[in-house]
């Protein structure tokens, strides 16, 4: 399987949507997909909740969205522009829906509309952190259908901010190593995972993070899959990696544990309840699940659970 393939797996990626980039700069283009009676709406309230109505995301149509309401243009689907309504008073009531954060709506949406509703969160918490130019310090003007922002005093353009962080399983013999932090659930551990620092490549941050959160010497690493985890702006970036040594030391005080598992701790853990995992839409669960079929022949999904 190819990391394209893995991706795919991941929670909000390969969307259908035609997110028309090469359009959005053009407003006599943006407009007319405003106009077009295919147009449709999500709105996002002030908490940044999106409603939800049997398992689909409820977008509205233009009879129910004043005609100036400010909005960010998401792309084209089966022929349908697609907007985020910006102004959180906007939605008004959207019948019969469940208005849910991003977290819990994914658990129940459909596939695609999970990753619509995310890259309308990335972009809203982006606009949402970035209202001054960070040179001279005026108020920013969007454009580009929400895509860009504008200094309209020093000229500068500003674009979205994505914070790459690489997320690492890492094996030593039979075993890989899973960590936690204090203000866990109980029991539930992870993959080791850190923010990438400027002037560093993935593969320098993955051997960096592990020897700074555990202490083990990573010997190679791989990349896997990647996945858009906008809470708030972050791309995580999935590896596979071989540790040199096996001895653990809590370097920088961000976990409150770490161990080596193997397949059977695992299966053991997850069975009495001793060990728990984060839940399938994050990209740990795919790297777990990876290694446990790679290495054991396992299926994470089957493996039985404590209640
Ligand atoms: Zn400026």
């Amino acid at each position: 399987m190819t990391s394209a393939q893995r991706t795919r797996r991941n929670s909000f990626t390969d969307s259908p949507l035609d997110r028309c980039g090469e359009f959005r700069a053009d407003p006599a283009w943006l407009a007319a997909q405003c106009g077009s009676a295919g147009a449709r709406w999500l709105a996002l309230d002030a908490e940044g909740r999106a409603p939800v109505r049997d398992g689909r995301l409820c977008w509205q149509d233009a009879a129910r969205v004043a005609a100036d309401s400010p909005a960010n243009f998401l792309g084209r689907l089966d022929g349908s522009p697609l907007f985020a309504l910006r102004d959180p008073a906007a939605p008004s009531s959207v019948p019969a829906a469940e208005w849910l954060d991003l977290r819990n709506a994914a658990s129940v949406l459909a596939r695609f509309d999970a990753g619509l509703f995310a890259y309308a969160r990335a972009l809203a918490n982006w606009q949402a952190a970035t209202r001054h130019c960070g040179y001279c310090g005026a108020k920013l003007t969007l454009v580009d259908g929400g895509h860009r922002a504008l200094c309209p005093s020093c000229g500068r353009m500003h674009f979205p901010r994505t914070d790459a962080a690489i997320i690492v399983i890492v094996e030593y013999g039979d075993a890989c190593l899973l960590g936690r932090q204090a203000t866990w659930r109980p029991r539930q551990y992870s993959t080791l995972a850190g923010f990438v620092e400027p002037g560093e490549s993935l593969a320098d941050a993955v051997r960096r993070e592990v020897r700074e959160e555990s202490g083990i010497i990573v010997a190679d690493c791989d990349f896997h899959s990647s996945q858009p985890w906008p809470f708030p702006a972050s791309l995580m970036l999935g590896f596979t990696a071989t540790a040199a040594t096996h001895d653990i030391r809590l370097a920088d005080g961000e976990l409150e544990d770490a161990r080596w598992f193997t397949a059977r701790d695992i299966a053991d853990g997850l069975r009495s309840g001793a060990l728990r995992l984060s839940p399938p839409l994050s990209i740990s669960y795919r790297l777990i699940e990876h290694w446990l079929r790679t290495r054991a022949g396992l299926e994470l999904a089957t493996l039985p659970r404590a209640p």
